[in-house]
């Protein structure tokens, strides 16, 4: 088995930062790639079909279900979202890292389904306030969406620990760079123990 580790989950409550964090991890390693989920929420602005998501019906999502072309799939907030496992295993085949942006749910799948290969960071708020604050003023969703939001948060905080690593992120330019660390040591393959003789 090996130490290094190529599928990278991220996962976070709503507002944690964890966009942020995948955002850096794909432009700081050039051979990291992006699961790019199936789900039946609608596009927002900005987004783009096939970059940010695959767009589907919930009759075409359910054809993926039955026709066992997910590697996971969950509902949140009325949405379907699920990872395509096609794409993970010619990934996988062709030794490539890749980056998921997925709930805490999916994030335990991944793990049972991968359970030598991968990484599962955790990106939590310093507090469900602090989550309050910064969804307020992003001013994106409706006060019932910042309270559903905060309801899921909580479940999402009561799973952390049964992840590989927790990055609390009080400041967000030590988040990128400690999470940047610690997937360059399976990048690169750098030793996991330090060498005890320093040249
Ligand atoms: P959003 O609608 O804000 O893009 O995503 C809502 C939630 O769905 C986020 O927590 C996101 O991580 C999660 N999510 C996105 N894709 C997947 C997926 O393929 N599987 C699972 N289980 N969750 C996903």
């Amino acid at each position: 088995m090996s130490s290094r580790k190529h599928l990278i989950v991220l996962s976070a409550p709503s507002g944690a930062g964890k966009t942020t964090v995948a955002r850096h991890l794909l432009a700081t390693f050039p051979e990291m790639k992006f699961s790019v989920s199936a789900t039946t929420r609608s596009l927002r602005t900005g987004e783009v079909h096939g970059r940010d998501y695959f767009f589907l019906t919930r009759e075409d999502f359910r054809r993926k279900i039955e026709e066992g072309d997910l590697v996971e799939y969950e509902e949140i907030f009325g949405n379907y979202y699920g990872t395509i496992k096609s794409f993970v295993a010619e990934s996988i085949a062709r030794g490539e890292f890749v980056i998921f942006d997925v709930d805490v749910k999916g994030a335990l799948s991944l793990r049972a389904a991968f359970p030598d290969d991968t990484l599962l960071m955790f990106v939590a708020p310093p507090s469900l306030e602090v989550l309050e604050q910064r969804l307020r003023s992003r001013h994106t969703e409706t006060d019932v969406q910042i309270l559903t939001r905060l309801a899921r948060a909580e479940m999402e905080m009561a799973h952390q620990e049964m992840f590989d690593v927790v990055l609390v992120n009080t400041d967000l330019d030590i988040t990128l760079s400690t999470a940047e660390s610690i997937v360059r040591e399976h990048v690169e393959g750098a030793p996991q123990q330090p060498s005890l003789f320093v040249e």
